[in-house]
């Protein structure tokens, strides 16, 4: 059966974690699921919240009647409410239940923004190391994506980079904070920044840019920091992000969008997303979901959990010689390769049964990418094969 050409180009492209989930397979008959370390993919090992069950099981026993319908295309109005409060103490200003929209997840929601926002041919700078299907969405949506590097030292934002790239076609601007794959999260100081050349070059080209900040990582940061609220520091600022991490529930595709109240011409921006979240088939966010989210909106999974893995694994990798940023939240390491090409990199961790996504997979060559959201004991128990890898590579 025929596909697109631009698909089968896509397909071919993206295919880092589908090769090493294939190659983890592979090793796994071989030696025994316990003596493969599979550190490629964010997916959260640990179950939701406790309260997230009694809500479940309190909804269960004491069904709404309708609560299986179709709903309004922004989903349910308490639940809308319930995100909007939490953002209103986070930003300090007013966000109203009609600035938020629920969505299927984050990549859900950055599908509905660029489909609003994008007309083709429209720039958006992406900060390398990304998340590498932003690619792919800017694309679906007739956008052309920019890639500008944050950092190489820190991975922090380097505005006068993105300054730089910013063109008369430029419509939006991705951040990612705290980041996959980098760990790192922007502080106060450089989203000022940020938002402060964002409105001069809104007024050099008379047009606006967006700075669409996703966060699905920001309940799991460290050391007490808090991922500063972007509404405080971009006025054409939206936020997408889900509850598929914070609350360990990928799965069940539940997250939202809210626009910056104070954003020139919000009101249009949230029609046209309500719009693009029905044509793009999403319809609604799920109606479960949404009624149990709405009462977990001050919830999270154990974050102290992720901060001793990210403890564990960053003293052992460092003392081995390994060299990495210190990540503030999510939970993903971004070491530099100890090889040049880090694709050979990880090619040598796979005989030592060490599964990981090399930077290449992330614009980011040179570096790879670790995701600690495993057992503890996985991550103990593949620390003598770290070694001889490191042995290995020259450390
Ligand atoms: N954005 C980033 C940076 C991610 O890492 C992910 C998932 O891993 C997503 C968005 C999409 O998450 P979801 O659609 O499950 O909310």
């Amino acid at each position: 059966m025929p596909i697109a050409t631009k698909i089968a180009g896509h397909i071919s492209k993206s295919s880092w974690i589908r090769k090493m989930f294939e190659e983890g397979e592979r090793l796994r008959q071989i030696h025994g699921a316990d003596n493969v370390y599979d550190f490629t993919i964010g997916n959260p090992d640990t179950e939701p919240p406790q309260q997230f069950r009694e809500e479940l099981l309190n909804l269960a026993r004491h069904p709404v009647p309708g609560m299986h319908r179709y709903m309004s295309n922004a989903g349910y109005a308490e639940t809308r409410g319930a995100v909007a409060e939490v953002l209103s103490e986070a930003a300090g200003l007013e966000v109203k239940a009609d600035h938020v929209i629920m969505t299927c997840g984050a990549g859900g929601a950055l599908n509905v923004v660029l489909k609003t926002i994008l007309n083709p041919g429209e720039e958006v700078i992406i900060l390398a190391p990304y998340f590498v299907e932003y690619k792919f969405y800017i694309d679906n949506h007739g956008g052309v994506p920019r890639e500008v590097w944050t950092d190489r030292g820190t991975f922090q934002l380097d505005v006068a980079a993105i300054e730089a790239a910013v063109t008369a076609k430029t419509r939006a601007i991705i951040i990612c904070s705290p980041n996959n794959p980098t760990g790192v999260m922007y502080p106060e100081e450089s989203l000022a920044a940020l938002g402060e050349m964002v409105a001069r070059m809104e007024r050099r080209f008379d047009r606006q840019i967006y700075v669409i900040s996703d966060e699905p990582y920001a309940r799991i940061s460290y050391d007490g920091k808090q991922v500063p609220n972007i509404f405080r520091f971009v006025q054409s600022s939206v936020i997408v992000t889900s509850h598929s991490k914070d609350l360990a529930l990928p799965g069940e595709r539940i997250g939202y969008l809210a626009a910056n109240p104070r954003a020139r011409g919000v009101e249009q921006f949230m029609e046209g997303a309500v719009f693009s979240n029905r044509v793009l088939g999403f319809v609604n966010a799920p109606a479960l979901m949404q009624r149990l989210v709405a009462k977990l909106q001050r919830a999270s999974v154990d974050i102290g959990e992720y901060q001793a893995k990210r403890d564990l694994f960053y003293d052992n990798l460092t003392a081995m010689g390994f060299r990495m940023v210190k990540p503030d939240g999510a939970f993903y390491l971004f070491p530099q390769s100890p090889l040049a090409d880090d694709v050979a990199f990880v090619t040598m961790a796979q005989k030592h049964r060490i599964l990981l996504v090399p930077g290449a997979g992330f614009g980011a060559p040179g570096f790879f990418r670790i995701a600690y959201c495993v057992d503890r004991g996985v991550i103990e128990r593949s620390l003598p094969a770290w070694r001889e890898l490191a042995r290995d590579a020259g450390l």
